[in-house]
């Protein structure tokens, strides 16, 4: 189990920061989360404005 962050995601950069782990950075057309890094904290769910973060 891992976060995702879906299409709502407006490239703020504010979840970066909140990962303990360092497992969010920007993509092509959206920040995304590595799956294999991701501990499943919940951090960067609470921080994304656009509620763009959910646990897959
Ligand atoms: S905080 Fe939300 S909107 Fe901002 S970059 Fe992260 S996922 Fe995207
Ligand atoms: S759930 Fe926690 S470990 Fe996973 S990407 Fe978000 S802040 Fe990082």
């Amino acid at each position: 189990m891992a976060y995702v962050i879906n299409d709502k995601c407006i490239s703020c950069g504010v979840c970066e920061d909140s990962c303990p782990v360092s497992a969010i950075s920007a993509g092509e057309d959206r920040f995304v989360i590595n799956a294999d890094e991701c501990i499943s904290c919940g951090a960067c769910a609470d921080t994304c404005p656009q509620e763009a973060i959910l646990e897959d």
